[in-house]
């Protein structure tokens, strides 16, 4: 279990998380929905400190970590936090002079101290994971929209995190490469991963998640299995959010 507790970000007077909670038990996928600036992407980026909230506790129960941000976390402190989770950003953020394989490596090799030989053996077998064995010497300038992201995908695996963070990773794409990433990601529910997505793709919500959060605002709305949320919800912002979007 990963134990979220109150998290509060605001960006100058911009309050943008007004006290966030969340408990994600290992193994299940969890998508946050809401509408645009409601804080999905801020509260994401908490999750492994590429924003550093003002308040909130972080704290995976494996007794391995806990971050009390409110306490002004040690540098080492965040630097773990960080490598709890991979990241899967919207706009694929792959290094644009390093092939798949060396973008895959990377993070093992600089951050990790693994040796190289052993990361390149890794990234390898994640490339032919995601379907890209025939892929591994391009560069990113070289792959379509969808094989970007898979790369993207199996570096976030690469650096063996507990928690896989996933920020719209389909919004960039062309509608027929939607599918092929959307699938991937199913593939990583199924095999166990425990998974944190913002996304807008609601039949990915409703089929995969384990449990929706809604955010509006810098609040968590409603959470629940995707059964409460799509069909049983009387939450009136609820409904109002359901109905704007399906
Ligand atoms: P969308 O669905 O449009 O991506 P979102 O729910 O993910 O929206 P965020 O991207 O978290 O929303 O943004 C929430 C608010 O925080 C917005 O008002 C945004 O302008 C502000 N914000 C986000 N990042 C920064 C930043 N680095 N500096 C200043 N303001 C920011």
């Amino acid at each position: 279990m990963i134990k979220i507790t109150n998290i509060h970000k605001a960006f100058g007077d911009n309050e943008v998380l007004k006290g966030i909670d969340l408990d994600i038990k290992k193994g299940s996928v969890v998508v946050i929905l809401g509408p645009s600036g409601s804080g999905k992407t801020t509260f994401l980026r908490c999750l492994n400190a590429l924003e550093v909230p003002e308040q909130g506790v972080i704290e995976f129960d494996d007794g391995s970590l806990k971050v009390d941000f409110g306490a002004k976390p040690s540098k080492a402190l965040m630097r773990k936090l960080q490598q709890k989770s991979g990241m899967v950003f919207q706009s694929y953020n792959l290094f644009p002079h390093k092939t798949a394989v060396e973008n895959l490596m990377l993070g093992p090799v600089i951050a990790q101290g693994k040796n190289k030989a052993d990361a390149r053996a890794k990234a390898l077998q994640l490339l032919d994971k995601v379907g890209l064995s025939d892929k591994v010497d391009l560069y990113p300038f070289q792959l379509s929209g969808g094989q970007q992201q898979r790369v993207g995908i199996a570096r976030a695996l690469a650096i063996e995190p507990d928690l896989l963070l996933f920020d719209e990773p389909t919004s960039a794409l062309d509608p027929e490469l939607v599918q092929e990433v959307l699938k991937t990601m199913q593939q990583l529910a199924s095999e166990g991963w425990t998974m944190v997505v913002v996304t807008h793709e609601i039949n990915f919500a409703r089929n995969v998640a384990d449990v929706v959060m809604l955010m509006e605002d810098g609040h968590v709305v409603e959470v629940g299995p995707p059964e409460q949320l799509f069909e049983q919800s009387e939450h009136p912002r609820t409904q109002a959010f359901l109905q704007r979007i399906i």
